[in-house]
């Protein structure tokens, strides 16, 4: 379904990440994890493009976050202003979550934390029992999209952990580093498992999380993927 939309508000989240808050056009429904496909543009130069929403269907607004890459779609998304109207095809997509596991694992790279956040999110206020641990993976660590809400989100609910890990540490990073690999998930996620594993960023990150689980010998069905084609 077609639906047109204003913007409401735009936030930056790090250097080159930026959120844009859209108005819920009404009878707009979707599930925690889908994406629409945004129009940017008039009948001349309309350009169209994927994204998750990373706002909670508990949330009033919609929201999509945007790593900016200096292209063409890029740069028109980021000089979107509060009134713009765009419109949004959508939703779509199956991974998601609802409330079907109790035991999650999230494996997360650069700016495919938009799902994971819709789902904690949808999680903490729907006040649902689900355990979640989350290890998220970026270069630096002013990439991590997010990190103030997530800290928050760890600091109140005892159900949810969050492990950043960053590839290329400055000299005051005291946490984790390096890629995500198996030893972390047997470190920080032991009783992983017991948990459905949802994983998504950038295609070869997403490829190589889903071969280390099936190293771990995790049943097929216990891993949902999504990858972001032309993120790396
Ligand atoms: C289901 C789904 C959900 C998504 N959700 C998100 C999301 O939440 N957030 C998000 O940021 N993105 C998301 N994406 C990706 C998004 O749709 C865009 O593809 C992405 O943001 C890049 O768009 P862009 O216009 O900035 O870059 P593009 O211009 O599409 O460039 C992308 C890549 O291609 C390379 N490239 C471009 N042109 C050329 C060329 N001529 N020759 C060689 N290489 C080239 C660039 O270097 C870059 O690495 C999602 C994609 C899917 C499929």
């Amino acid at each position: 379904m077609s639906f047109e939309t204003r913007v409401i508000e735009v936030i930056q989240r790090t250097p080159d990440v930026k959120s844009i808050r859209f108005e819920k056009p009404q009878g707009f429904s979707y599930i925690a994890g889908q994406y629409v496909v945004l129009t940017l543009g008039n009948s001349s130069t309309q350009m169209k493009k994927p994204f998750t929403l990373s706002s909670s269907p508990t949330e009033g607004f919609l929201e999509i976050t945007k790593k900016l890459t200096g292209h063409p779609f890029s740069n028109a998304l980021a000089d979107l202003m509060p009134g713009d109207r765009v419109s949004i095809n959508g939703p779509y997509g199956e991974f998601t979550f609802q409330k079907e596991y109790n035991n999650i694992g999230m494996l997360s790279g650069g700016i495919g934390i938009t799902p994971l956040r819709s789902m904690i999110k949808y999680s903490i206020d729907k006040k649902l029992s689900a355990n979640i641990v989350l290890l998220y993976s970026n270069s630096s660590e002013s990439d991590i999209a997010f990190r103030n809400e997530l800290e928050d989100v760890q600091r109140k609910n005892p159900n949810i952990k969050i492990i950043d890990t960053i590839t290329r540490p400055g000299m005051d990073w005291k946490g984790v580093t390096g890629r995500i690999n198996s030893e972390m998930i047997k470190r920080f996620i032991p009783d992983y498992q017991e948990r459905t594993f949802f994983t998504c960023g950038p295609l070869k990150m997403v490829d190589s999380m889903v071969s280390l689980l099936s190293e771990l010998e995790m049943p097929k069905e216990q891993i949902k993927r999504e990858s972001f084609p032309g993120e790396n």
